[in-house]
């Protein structure tokens, strides 16, 4: 593999902070990290970004339901997110809090004054409808039945003034960014998405909101009766936590290797923000635009919206609790929600696990290693160069095209397909086994031990592509093959 010395910076959408996470939220973060393994693989340098939205009305309105302050309401839920570290063996290197005052706060003053540098800050009287789910301004396009769609609650009419933010001056520049390629959007059905949107051009943006109404954020600078409005706030989170708004030089320089993001993760509710408030507060504030932005889609359960009021939320520890976090982790890189949404239900996820992991991979594994241990192979198994010479063409060929096709499906975002590559593998190491029927050879034969060389050769490799994926499974089998562990992988749900 050739190593290169390139930097990957890639950053995930920070949760609120109002509650804790449920599997909807390890979808951001586990598609930054199957990429971040896979670039650290490939040699280069990564930073893997992620953290929590930790101000605004909501969570003050929340923590004083739970007798709170905000602080310890959004102290307590960060830790819950920052265990999806080690609940889904997520390999990040930052988490950023909002309510960060050494490292936030000054990022987002230093936005701020910017945008006013690049006179795109104005005052305005404000009136629109506020839904409180959403923590934003809706338009009449987002109600049902004058009910916000996503939260069936009707929105509040607000009228006040507060500082906008210039975004129509920048129509022209982020869509012809986006129509080049130098700030790619994918899959391409989102990127449709935000350019028809941005074509009948982009509107205003509040970007304060009155302190008395808004007193958990960050205050304007020069102006304390105003607080600055999420946008300018959270989003900055992906340029705070690499030292913009530090004046040491260490963060200095640090902000200048690491930005522009290489790739920005989020999921589709977030793509107005990203695709057009973002962009325009980059240009506007001089910085580049990250090079790409993905957008997937939702999970939802057994086909409604995960929510509280439904009751269907699915907490991560759950799942890990009862399968494991490969099996977690292989089913949602399998169902991840691409451009359509996924839906999750405990009978297709035990099914898959049977049917994959259970009798497809674990199965193999545990046949393979069987047979060598029948023929003491696996003590002389001593490294690469000994399977080398029991390797099979068949198998270097097949192996060198699945590692093609999982650099081109991972380059894509396509898990799914990457997945679908590792597996043919795995049918094709059944087929051979089934084909030579090694059981019926004497275990001191050459024919034999060439056969399970080849396998143990196929069952190696299969566990070295599997790394950015299930690292668990991927190191177990590493050790297996060198005949440090026994190994059972994945037993059968019943
Ligand atoms: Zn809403």
């Amino acid at each position: 593999m050739a190593k290169t010395n390139k930097k990957f910076y890639v950053t995930t959408s920070i949760p609120y902070a109002n509650a804790g996470p449920h599997i909807g939220h390890i979808l951001d973060p586990l598609a930054a990290d199957v990429l971040a393994r896979y670039k650290r693989i490939k040699g280069n340098k990564v930073k893997f970004l992620v953290g929590t939205d930790e101000h605004g009305a909501k969570i003050s309105r929340t923590a004083k339901t739970q007798n709170k302050t905000p602080q310890e309401l959004v102290n307590e839920n960060s830790v819950k997110f920052k265990e999806l570290k080690k609940n889904i063996n997520l390999s990040w290197d930052d988490f950023i809090r909002t309510t960060d005052k050494k490292r936030h706060w000054p990022a987002a003053q230093k936005m701020w004054r910017n945008l006013i540098k690049s006179n795109d800050i104005y005052w305005k009287k404000y009136h629109g409808l506020y839904c409180v789910g959403h923590e934003a301004f809706i338009t009449e396009k987002d109600l049902k039945n004058g009910k916000c769609r996503d939260h069936q609650r009707e929105p509040e009419v607000i009228e006040e003034e507060n500082w906008f933010f210039r975004l129509s001056k920048y129509s022209k520049k982020i869509e012809s960014a986006i129509i080049s390629g130098k700030f790619k959007i994918i899959p391409e059905s989102r990127r449709n998405e935000i350019l028809s949107l941005i074509k009948s051009g982009l509107d205003d943006v509040s970007f304060s909101r009155p302190a008395k109404d808004l007193s958990w954020g960050i205050p304007v600078p020069d102006d304390p009766t105003q607080t600055i409005y999420v946008w300018c706030d959270a989003l900055v989170n992906y340029i705070s936590a690499i030292g913009y708004g530090s004046t040491r030089s260490v963060d200095i320089s640090k902000f200048k290797y690491w930005w522009p993001a290489d790739l920005q993760i989020i999921g589709k509710d977030n793509l107005r923000f990203h695709a057009a408030i973002w962009p325009g507060m980059l240009f506007s504030a001089g910085l580049p635009l990250p090079k790409r932005l993905f957008v997937h889609g939702f999970i939802n359960v057994r086909g409604d919206k995960m929510s509280k009021t439904v009751g269907n939320v699915i907490a991560p520890e759950e799942l890990i609790k009862k399968y494991g976090i490969d099996p977690a982790r292989y089913h949602f890189l399998h169902e991840f929600p691409y451009s359509d949404d996924g839906d999750f239900t405990y009978e297709k996820f035990e099914e898959r696990y049977n049917a994959d992991l259970a009798k497809g991979l674990g199965n193999l594994v545990a046949r393979v290693l069987t047979l060598a241990q029948k023929a003491r192979l696996r003590q002389g198994f001593g490294g690469r160069g000994k399977i080398t010479l029991r390797q099979n063409k068949n198998f270097i060929i097949a192996v060198k095209d699945a590692a093609k096709n999982i650099e081109k499906s991972i380059g894509e975002l396509k898990f799914n397909d990457a997945l679908v590559a590792i597996w043919r593998l795995i049918a094709k190491g059944d087929k051979y086994i089934d084909e030579k029927k090694p059981w019926n050879l004497d275990v001191d034969s050459k024919e034999f031990k060439e056969i399970i060389g080849s396998l143990l050769y196929l069952i190696s490799e299969i566990g070295r592509l599997l790394a950015p994926f299930l690292p668990e499974t991927s190191e177990k089998i590493a050790n297996a093959v060198k005949g440090k562990k026994s190994i059972a992988l994945f037993p059968r749900l019943q």
